[in-house]
């Protein structure tokens, strides 16, 4: 699904239009391969599972009660979101970004988004600051029904919108491909995620283009991914010593 036209379709808060989960496009029809994607993100994103943890295709079948071949499609289905990671010959594992990854994301986020911030704040018009209001809205709707993939990627898709408002393509693309590898990285590394969504830069930034500020939107974009890029915790945390099947036998 191409969050940018999704996003610049909206303007009032649609869930059935909008991405279920952490990743919008999981291309499965319903069925027990989808089940298990959904149940697997859930866990990765709760941090049941753990970054490196392995998956192999067996593990997974028995867990679910599935064949290995839909234990495969599902990991296949993952390994498109970038939550799991194939290597060949070796099987799935989950996703784990580096800490210089997560270092690199933050750099580039922090170089370009204040500058599309204070192009954002000169061009929003009325209808622009609704659909920041709505995805705000929606995100904190998400985090009151405990769907942490969801309001993540909402979280992710204000930052899409922002760009989009600021009417350059190449900071759109640019920003599109950091979002996608920056909501794993807090997906993965940070330690409590309703608070990263908690925050209130959003409301803040939304004030900030109400008043054609455009100083004032660029300081708060600044502060707002150095905060991000601070609450990572990026410290290998210590192994579970449960094994796969346990962890998903108590999915
Ligand atoms: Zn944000």
């Amino acid at each position: 699904m191409d969050w940018k036209a999704m996003s610049a379709s909206q303007n009032i808060v649609d869930f059935s239009a909008l991405p279920l989960g952490f990743d919008p496009s999981f291309s499965l029809p319903p069925g027990p391969a989808l089940n298990i994607c959904v149940q697997l993100q859930n866990a990765i994103l709760e941090h049941r599972l753990r970054p490196g943890m392995k998956l192999t295709e067996e593990e997974v079948g028995e867990s679910f009660n599935s064949s290995r071949s839909i234990a495969r499609t599902a990991l296949q289905a993952l390994a498109h979101t970038g939550l799991v990671q194939t290597r060949k010959n070796r099987g799935a594992y989950v996703a784990k970004p580096t800490v210089e990854d997560a270092r690199e994301v933050f750099e580039a986020r922090v170089l370009i988004e204040p500058e599309i911030a204070w192009h954002a704040a000169g061009k929003a018009s009325d209808k622009d600051l609704k659909r920041l209001e709505a995805h705000i809205e929606a995100e904190h709707l998400a985090l009151k029904s405990n769907d942490v993939g969801k309001a993540l990627a909402y979280s992710g898709i204000f930052h899409i919108v922002i760009a989009d408002i600021a009417g350059h393509s190449v900071y759109s693309n640019i920003v599109q491909s950091l979002i996608t590898q920056s909501s794993l990285i807090i997906a993965l590394y940070w330690n409590h995620l309703e608070t990263a969504c908690e925050d209130h830069s959003h409301n803040i930034l939304v004030d900030a283009f109400r008043d054609k500020d455009g100083d004032a939107a660029r300081e708060i974009m600044r502060k707002h991914l150095l905060d991000l890029h601070a609450g990572l915790n990026l410290k290998r945390k210590p192994e579970t010593d449960q094994s796969l099947a346990q962890v998903l036998a108590g999915i």
